[in-house]
């Protein structure tokens, strides 16, 4: 490979299904990576330090703020999250498409440093909807679905900002949908 990839941002509230809808795209894309960013919330049972997140304590993500390690980085319901820019950088260069799986904070620093970037919403069907995932979900205390649910109202107000939004109503169409959008991207930056 050698033309430099496209960025992509791809956002949506917790419990809308990000990961579900991309998951196969990422198996079936060889030339589409997602990028793994760093964390410093608690694994969830099942997750794995370095495949679903770079789980670090506190002062090592300070640490790499203070370096200029991160291309961005949130505090999201009092944990810090951040996209590492060395992986992002290097896939890039070699040809790869990189996905950044990131909230609306970090999507707008990105969207100023990296204008091109193909930005994607993924949206609930209704908000009582995402309340009902989030919820049976399992993975969170009620309290944390409180606080990720209160986010959503606020992330949601930014989806205009995005060059597409997806509907994660029913999985198949979502997934076509998210598809279209990428390959759209993809397009685009051949054009440019
Ligand atoms: P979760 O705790 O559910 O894995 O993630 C919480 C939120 O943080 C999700 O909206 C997710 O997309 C976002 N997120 C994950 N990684 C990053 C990152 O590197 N940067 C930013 N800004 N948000 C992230």
């Amino acid at each position: 490979m050698s033309k430099r990839g496209q960025l992509v941002i791809y956002s949506g509230p917790s419990g809308v299904g990000k990961g579900t809808l991309l998951g196969p795209l990422l198996a079936t894309e060889p030339g589409l990576v997602l990028s793994v960013s760093a964390t410093t919330r608690a694994p969830r049972e099942g997750e794995v330090d370095g495949v679903h997140y770079h789980f670090i304590c506190r002062e090592e993500f300070e640490r790499l703020i203070a370096g200029g390690e991160m291309l961005e980085y949130t505090e999201y319901n009092g944990n810090y999250y951040g996209t590492p820019k060395k992986f992002v950088e290097q896939r890039l260069d070699a040809g790869y498409h990189v996905v950044l799986e990131i909230e609306v904070d970090g999507a707008m620093q990105v969207h100023r440093l990296c204008p091109d970037a193909l930005m994607i919403f993924v949206m609930p069907p209704s908000f009582e909807e995402l309340r009902h995932r989030l919820v049976t979900r399992g993975t969170e205390s009620p309290e944390q679905c409180a606080g990720r649910l209160a986010a959503a109202v606020r992330e949601i107000s930014f989806a205009a900002q995005y060059d597409f939004i997806v509907i994660n109503d029913e999985i198949e169409t979502a997934r076509q949908q998210l598809l279209c959008a990428i390959g759209a991207g993809k397009m685009l930056s051949r054009i440019q």
